[in-house]
């Protein structure tokens, strides 16, 4: 054992796990930081890989509407960027009740960096107690995936 991997382990023992991060916080924390100023519609997200790497995101809205991005995509792009393709567990936060829904752009990202679709948690945030939650199996069924693809590319 080299002494960098000493170090390491004594800072975390075998067998220890780090704290479950507060996903509702960090996409609070988020929905704060978001850019929307014509909907004034503020969503923030927070995201949790299955190695614990955290992610957070907010909507950011354009003038020119259709550039405007979701707070989950967001969010999900940081994480891709990051080398992470294993989304564990995502909390959106909005202010309205019921929570609001991803909208069919984000399920489908879900689904992209969801290993396993129906154990990946999905949780959507309103004011004060208003929960709703969904698996990403639940949220897009029958979606498009890349194993889709790949009979399409035998065929050429
Ligand atoms: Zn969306």
């Amino acid at each position: 054992m080299t002494a960098q991997r000493r170090a390491k382990a004594s800072v975390k023992p075998a067998g220890a796990r780090a704290a479950a991060p507060d996903l509702e916080a960090l996409a609070r924390a988020a929905q704060a930081r978001a850019y929307a100023p014509y909907s004034k519609f503020h969503v923030g997200c927070a995201l949790v890989t299955r190695d614990g790497a955290v992610f957070t995101g907010a909507n950011v809205e354009n003038a020119s509407y259709g550039l405007c991005i979701c707070a989950e995509r967001n969010a999900l792009m940081a994480m891709a960027l990051a080398g992470h393709r294993d989304l564990a567990e995502l909390v959106v936060a909005t202010d309205i009740a019921p929570p609001a829904s991803p909208c069919g752009m984000c399920r489908q990202t879900m689904l992209e960096f969801s290993p396993d679709p129906a154990a990946t948690r999905i949780t959507a945030i309103g004011p004060g107690a208003a929960r709703v939650s969904w698996t990403v199996a639940e949220l897009i069924p029958a979606g498009f995936t890349g194993k889709q693809l790949a009979p399409a590319k035998r065929r050429r």
